[in-house]
């Protein structure tokens, strides 16, 4: 087996600058010092890190609306111009109003005049801020995560995409929890575009990944399981990720939640990692896509899970048992000093087994 890396300094152009939550603006975790170290697990564990290669923007439209990527690259500029870095002082772009579906179903959908009401139109939350290198560091992480796809297309068995900002909390029209542009969701689209067959998504993120199961709720060929702290029990992303959420129309069993309990530690972590991989397997997929999320990890400060590095290593071997080509995805993963060993331990399953 092969495993190769695809990451870039792009990423160093997203700097939220904290977020809004419950209306107070907070230092928040998806801090650009995240992809360095995530660069520098990969180099001092001997990884071949390669840069990844511009894509452009169809792979991205296969996935998301026009409107929220057009919106997406223009935000920033659009609210400098309307004076809001100034008055009110708000350096970064947030919503303060949604288009509450109720209030507009009698008459539909229009888009605001303001760029302050246009700031909820695509995103669900006050939590995932928008500066000025935010668009150029989502399409960049886009990039490695197709450029880690097109490895596995041509003959690699295991590609990482070691991205920020994170994506599987973006859907078709939606963006939020940090997340802009679906990376993991774009990269199986590209797969199936490609002619690579049935692709299996494993998200193991801490969180539910909401937009990348919306995206594929309804498709057959694509597979989704998620292994996440319950919304039941008060965790983001609150709306989705319970158990009979299962797919629907063609898609209909296609989809798996397997919410858990705060506080789940190694033993009921990797059992239902194990039930992911097998529901997975049992799909038949040519390519698996890991959503790798390292923030069900015990030190982690945005998850109530509690995950070693021994159960991420065991989580790797699964994954990797699987034995089809995979390309695995950074998504979360805030704590600075164990982000690096517990990729590394779900990676490690995936590299060459040297001989005696
Ligand atoms: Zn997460």
């Amino acid at each position: 087996m092969s495993l190769v890396a695809v990451w870039t300094a792009e990423h160093r152009l997203h700097d939220p600058d904290g977020e809004v939550w419950l209306g107070v603006r907070v230092p928040g975790s998806e801090v650009p010092e995240r992809g360095e170290v995530l660069r520098r697990a990969l180099e001092e564990a001997g990884v071949e890190v390669h840069e990844p290669t511009p894509h452009g923007r169809e792979s991205i439209l296969a996935v998301h609306d026009q409107g929220m990527v057009s919106y997406l690259e223009d935000a920033y500029r659009g609210w400098v111009e309307a004076g809001y870095t100034e008055n009110p002082g708000q350096n970064r772009v947030v919503p303060y109003v949604f288009p509450h579906p109720d209030a507009i179903a009698e008459v539909g959908f229009r888009l605001p005049a303001s760029r302050g009401a246009l700031a909820g139109v695509y995103c669900m939350d006050t939590a995932t801020l928008i500066g000025p290198g935010t668009f150029a560091a989502a399409v960049a992480a886009v990039d490695c995560a197709l450029t880690a796809a097109d490895m596995v297309l041509n003959g690699a068995d295991t590609a990482y995409a070691a991205v920020r900002p994170p994506g599987h909390h973006a859907g078709t029209t939606f963006f939020g929890g940090s997340c802009y542009l679906n990376n993991a969701a774009i990269a199986a689209q590209y797969l199936i575009d490609a002619g690579a067959g049935p692709v299996g998504i494993v998200d193991i993120d801490a969180h539910h990944g909401n937009g990348t199961q919306q995206i594929f709720y309804r498709r057959a060929e694509v597979s989704y399981a998620s292994v996440h702290v319950d919304p039941d029990r008060g965790w983001f992303p609150h709306f989705l990720g319970r158990g009979d959420e299962r797919g629907a129309g063609p898609g209909a069993g296609a989809n798996l939640n397997l919410p858990l309990p705060p506080g789940t530690g190694d033993e009921g972590w990797v059992e239902a990692v194990k039930r992911a991989v097998e529901f997975t397997a049992g799909r038949n997929p040519e390519v698996v896509v890991v959503s790798l999320g390292v923030d069900p990890g015990a030190a982690d400060p945005e998850s109530p899970l509690r995950v070693s590095n021994v159960g991420f290593a065991e989580a790797g071997e699964l994954l990797a048992g699987l034995g089809t080509p995979a390309i695995l995805v950074q998504e979360g993963g805030y704590d600075l000093d164990s982000l690096g060993p517990d990729v590394m331990a779900i990676l490690t399953p995936f590299r060459p087994r040297r001989l005696g």
